[in-house]
């Protein structure tokens, strides 16, 4: 019988549609926007064509069904089907044999779920922690955006997107709504067809910022350069917030006077834009309020991108772009959840202080060449690809192939790392189990029902530290995985509402409604924090090196995939996008083969002379698997294993390549 369902999205993308599936005879027919009342308005009536095809990742013929154990070499692809039982018993053998024998550092857990809901991490952190191993830090995405906004603002929330339409001025910093966040992209039209000014700050042409008042193409990494010249303009032109300052800040006069030396000129010269553009764009700070940035993820990704997140949020204060509707910073909006994962602990137990490690380290770990760490033993990986999302991907890959690890992947389909594991448990999609969606795109927290029964043996992930914890000897009842136990524990609102929860329209204008919040109890924004690992933003020079004709390669998200989510049966096309002026300088012509390289490793792809970079830029779309390169690596093989200056973040886009035409010819 054919009938139609209502859940919502908890992937990796700000928006959290509402979702209306259509189910026939207890098999997924059709996936599209719930519009009923009860809908999330942030969906607006579409959702995006990846979430359409999603029955074609919950049927993919690469569907993991049941539980497998490796009989081939590692990577070799060879498995044989396994009960639950012994694959449980196998994986808490080894986690218990790793421990002691070599300690609880040689257990990883690479734990990501950032496309499962809230309680796709639940018990899972919970299990390694009360084991005692590392907690393997978040740095390859967010880490260094959500450290900025820590340190300058402290638990402020977020702006609302929604007030988008009170804004004159909208500044787009370092994001491309259209491939990641595309329900904010009707706002934009709405707000700019109103009248309101856009200026997008990104180094390649996009489809947002085709329609820009003003973009800055500014080189990969000069964020901060260009946030502390507009600040200068605005201080040596009497367009300082000053009253504003005085009342709601820290540090303004140590920001200003580290602003100082970058001229309207000598910033032009460094972000390679035109001076006028510049002061374009800060006499926009000063005509066009109320102003609203919606600050992006791409400017962490470089050495500078702590100072370019902090001195982004510095010149809004220096502005002082805040305190009436369709003024702020939109940042992430999860911390309007009324959520608690810390509330999940039993309670009578102690605990314990934990070693970090961070995630961009874990390719060195594996290897038994990370300083101070023993050779990793076990691998639990649940939630994450990193065969083709981490950095400096061929230790990565000589990891996984490392018969020192054993490795255990809990998946949905056969993913370039689950090929790697010597066990692979088969992982429940959203559309199998309960959850809960937290948007980080628009307040709201969202109900996800099961819309259809398990697809082959499938577990959800708290279902399956719950079996571990029961093996390793942990209570049962402190492992219980049912989703209704562990949001009543969660919920901090005290509240038995049904969801969803949404925050009122005009109600987070931001220093009125929600205002900065630190632990020492201060209320005001910090645009110095001597305690920091960055006290104030600072610019170190991009590099350039390797060669003196070196190409920034960037990674940027598209609209087909989440991260690698999608790619197996959707990817973007794999091509290398350059200026017209670099691929005239390598003799390359649109469709070219060519080759992509540095010290790291080497691509061969067809070359796109689309004018979509900037000169100097070159781009390579993020989420493709190693299928889709001739010699089975992905872009992720040149980049540099480098961290950033605030939060160890990942520099995806420090890497440094060369293009030359390649003799090779195309495979197919
Ligand atoms: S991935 Fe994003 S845009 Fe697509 S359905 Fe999910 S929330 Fe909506």
């Amino acid at each position: 019988m054919r009938h139609v369902l209502t859940t919502a999205c908890p992937l990796d993308c700000p928006d959290t549609c509402s979702l209306a599936v259509t189910v026939d005879d207890g098999r997924i027919v059709g996936v599209d926007a719930d519009t009923s009342p009860t809908a999330n308005p942030f969906t607006q009536g579409f959702i995006c064509q990846k979430v359409k095809h999603h029955a074609k990742r919950v049927y993919a013929p690469e569907r993991v069904l049941t539980p497998l154990i490796r009989t081939g070499p590692k990577g070799s692809g060879q498995f044989r089907t396994a009960s639950w039982d012994e694959a449980e018993m196998m994986t808490a053998a080894r986690l218990g044999a790793a421990i002691a024998e070599h300690g609880v550092r040689s257990v990883v857990p690479y734990l990501y779920s950032s496309s499962g809901g809230v309680l796709a991490n639940a018990l899972t952190p919970m299990l390694f922690e009360r084991l005692g191993c590392p907690d393997v830090e978040h740095t390859i995405c967010a880490s260094t955006v959500g450290a900025a906004w820590h340190q300058v603002f402290g638990s402020m929330l977020s702006a609302d997107p929604n007030d988008l339409d009170h804004a004159g001025l909208i500044v787009v910093w370092g994001a491309n709504p259209q491939a990641s966040n595309s329900h904010l992209v009707p706002l934009l039209t709405a707000a700019t067809k109103r009248g309101a000014q856009l200026v997008v700050i990104d180094p390649r042409r996009t489809a947002v910022s085709a329609r820009a008042d003003l973009h800055l193409a500014i080189r990969p990494g000069t964020d901060v350069v260009l946030a502390y010249a507009a600040a200068r303009w605005l201080r040596h032109h009497g367009h300082v917030a000053t009253e504003f300052l005085a009342a709601h800040t820290s540090g303004s006069d140590a920001f200003l006077d580290a602003a100082e030396e970058w001229t309207i000129e000598r910033a032009a010269e460094v972000c390679g834009v035109p001076a006028v553009d510049i002061e374009a764009f800060a006499t926009m700070l000063v005509t066009d309020a109320p102003a609203l940035m919606r600050l992006g993820y791409g400017l962490e990704r470089n050495r500078n991108g702590g100072a370019g997140c902090v001195g982004a949020l510095g010149l809004w204060l220096v502005a002082g772009h805040f305190g009436r509707r369709g003024s702020g910073v939109i940042g992430s909006t999860s911390g309007g959840a009324p959520l608690d994962n810390d509330a999940l602990w039993p309670q009578g137990i102690q605990r314990q202080a934990r070693v970090t490690m961070n995630m961009n380290d874990v390719g060195l770990a594996l290897n038994g060449e990370l300083d101070g760490w023993p050779q990793t033993s076990v691998l639990f990986v649940q939630g994450a690809n990193p065969a083709v999302t981490a950095m400096d991907q061929a230790m990565m890959l000589r990891g996984l192939a490392s018969n020192a690890v054993f490795t255990v992947v809990h998946e949905q389909v056969m993913t370039d790392t689950a090929m790697y594991a010597d066990v692979i448990l088969p992982a429940t999609t959203h559309f199998e189990v309960a959850d809960l969606a937290r948007s980080y795109g628009s307040f709201s927290l969202l109900a996800v029902d099961p819309v259809i029964g398990r697809v082959g043996e499938s577990r959800s992930n708290d279902e399956v530290a719950s079996g571990l914890a029961r093996a390793l000897g942990f209570a049962a009842q402190e492992f219980d995985p049912d989703p209704s136990r562990l949001l009543a524990l969660m919920r901090t609102d005290g509240s038995s509402d049904s969801l969803p929860l949404r925050r009122a329209p005009g109600a987070t204008v931001q220093f009125i409604d929600t205002r900065p919040g630190f632990g020492d109890g201060s209320t005001r924004a910090r645009l110095l924090d001597p305690a920091s690992e960055m006290p104030l933003p600072r610019f170190r020079p991009v590099p350039v090196s390797g060669s003196p004709t070196g190409l920034t390669l960037l990674t940027p998200a598209t609209s087909r995939t989440i991260n690698s989510m999608f790619a197996e049966f959707g990817p973007p096309n794999a091509v290398v996008s350059m200026s017209p002026s670099d691929a005239a300088a390598r003799g390359v012509v649109d469709g070219d083969r060519v080759r992509v390289f540095n010290d790291l490793g080497e691509l061969v792809v067809q070359a796109s002379v689309d004018g979509s970079v900037r000169a100097g830029v070159v781009s390579i779309p993020k989420g493709l698997w190693r299928r889709h390169f001739d010699n089975a690596f992905t872009a992720n093989v040149l980049i540099p294993r480098e961290i950033n200056d605030l939060g160890a973040g990942a520099c995806f886009n420090d890497a440094i390549v060369d293009i030359e035409k390649s003799t090779l010819t195309d495979r197919s």
